[in-house]
C-alpha cells in the first residue's frame, strides 16, 4: 500500500543506529515542519539537536527536504549543520532525487522521515524508498490541514500508548 510507512515511531528521537542498521538504512531524508520543529518555529524541538549530532557521529547521512520556502529552511538547516533542499515539491520525486545525490546513496539505502502520509510517505513509496512515519509535534491550524488530516485518518497507523 502506497501510504503504509515501513516504520512507525512517536518522534524522530526514537530513531537510532541499531534500528537503521536492521533495515540497511544509511541516510535519512528529513521533513522539517512538525518532524524536527513545530510549524514555523525557528528552534528545533527539544532533544532534536542532540539527536542530529548522535546520528552524525554514527555516520548516518541526513538531508532536510521541505516544501517550505528558502527563508524557512536555510537558517534552520544551517543551524543544525545539515544540508537541505527547499521547495521540495513533495510528494513529487525531484526533492528526494536532489537529496539522494547530495548523500551519494542508493534509494534503497535511504529512509524518508516525516509526519504527513500524503506528502512524505506517498512520495517516498512511489520511489520505493523506505519510510519512517513520526507523529506531528502539534496539531496544525487552518482549514487545509484539517482536510488533509481528515483524509489521512483512515490510513494513519495506530499510536502506541
Ligand atoms: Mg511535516
Amino acid at each position: 500500500m502506497l501510504l503504509t510507512p515501513t516504520i512507525v515511531l512517536d518522534s524522530v528521537l526514537d530513531i537510532n543506529k541499531e534500528l537503521l542498521d536492521e533495515y540497511g538504512i544509511k541516510g535519512l531524508i528529513l521533513d522539517l515542519d512538525n518532524t524536527l520543529a513545530k510549524h514555523g518555529s525557528p528552534e528545533p524541538e527539544k532533544g532534536v539537536a542532540c539527536w542530529v549530532e548522535e546520528m552524525k557521529k554514527s555516520g548516518i547521512s541526513m538531508v532536510i527536504v521541505s516544501n517550505n520556502r528558502e527563508e524557512r529552511v536555510r537558517p534552520f538547516a544551517e543551524n543544525l549543520g545539515l544540508d537541505f533542499v527547499w521547495g521540495g515539491k513533495k510528494p513529487l520525486a525531484s526533492g528526494f532525487k536532489k537529496a539522494r545525490e547530495k548523500m551519494g546513496l542508493e534509494f534503497d539505502e535511504i529512509a524518508i522521515v516525516g509526519d504527513q502520509l500524503f506528502t512524505d510517505m506517498l512520495g517516498a513509496n512511489i520511489k520505493r524508498i523506505k519510510t519512517i512515519f513520526v507523529f506531528p509535534f502539534e496539531d496544525e491550524k487552518g482549514i487545509l490541514f484539517s482536510i488533509k488530516r481528515f483524509f489521512e485518518r483512515p490510513f494513519l497507523p495506530k499510536r502506541k500508548k
